[in-house]
């Protein structure tokens, strides 16, 4: 039996996931945002939580990390290279490593360039990843401590997981997203046509979220420097990637 995942909303736009393996009875919450709707979540399914798996150090991911330690004797995992700013941290993954999650596998990818420390989590078997605040829909993270080359490595890794992995990330900022990538991309078809699709979901207080790495490979302006169309709207013709990338990111920034 598969892994089931049960998205709800936290803050102002942050998003909580818990995952469960029925086989074994496991619950992990993918950062901990804020406590009372992850309590409200797990009381809603009737699962009791086992793990907390962590992707970055922001206040926003790992501010419920000690409280629900507390009460729910929750293993806390998190970025070896990062322990120190991961509060409660039991249990500490580097890139490659395979985390065992109930009956399930997860494969821990350093992904640095939001945060030094950042990680996500791929479930191969399950085509499902957890990316925090690397990948959005239709953008990226921030750079607040790694290089544009670091994160254009990182989205690298994340581009080479297969086209239908799900991908699960931890804002809805699609909207503003979608308006950016228009202005740099507005030749790009499958773009025009998603952000149609994106602006429905949101009339309808739909999330955007889960994504999945085909549709970003397809749409989203970080994730293809290459692009033509982007490359002349941005005035980078022929500049390699990390150029095009970080200029992209740049004008992001200032949108
Ligand atoms: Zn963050």
């Amino acid at each position: 039996m598969g892994l089931q995942v049960h998205q709800f909303a936290c803050l102002a736009d942050n998003y909580g996931f818990l995952l469960h393996d029925e086989a074994t009875k496991s619950t992990a919450v993918i950062d901990t945002p804020e406590v009372g709707p992850i309590n409200a979540a797990l009381a809603s399914r009737g699962w009791a939580l086992t793990h907390i798996l962590n992707t970055h150090h922001h206040f926003d991911h790992a501010g419920g990390n000690e409280a629900l330690k507390q009460q729910w004797g929750a293993m806390v995992v998190g970025a070896a290279n990062d322990a120190a700013r991961i509060p409660g941290i039991d249990v500490r993954v580097s890139d490659g490593e395979q985390f065992q999650f109930g009956s399930a596998a997860a494969q821990v990818l350093e992904v640095p360039g939001h945060t030094t420390g950042h990680i996500a989590y791929y479930f191969a078997d399950s085509g499902i990843a957890f990316v925090g605040d690397t990948l959005f829909a239709l953008g990226c993270g921030r750079l607040f401590e790694g290089s544009p080359s670091d994160m254009w490595t990182s989205l690298n890794k994340l581009m080479a997981l297969p086209d239908d992995t799900v991908v699960y990330c931890a804002h809805e900022y699609t909207q503003a997203n979608a308006n950016f990538a228009l202005s740099v991309e507005p030749n790009n078809a499958a773009l025009v046509a998603r952000v149609a699709e994106i602006a429905e979901l949101r009339s309808r207080g739909e999330p955007t979220v889960p994504t999945t790495i085909g549709k970003e490979k397809a749409t989203n302006p970080f994730l293809r420097p290459t692009s033509a169309d982007l490359q002349q709207t941005i005035g980078l013709v022929g500049a390699d990637a990390v150029a095009v990338f970080a200029e992209t990111r740049r004008r992001k920034d200032n949108f």
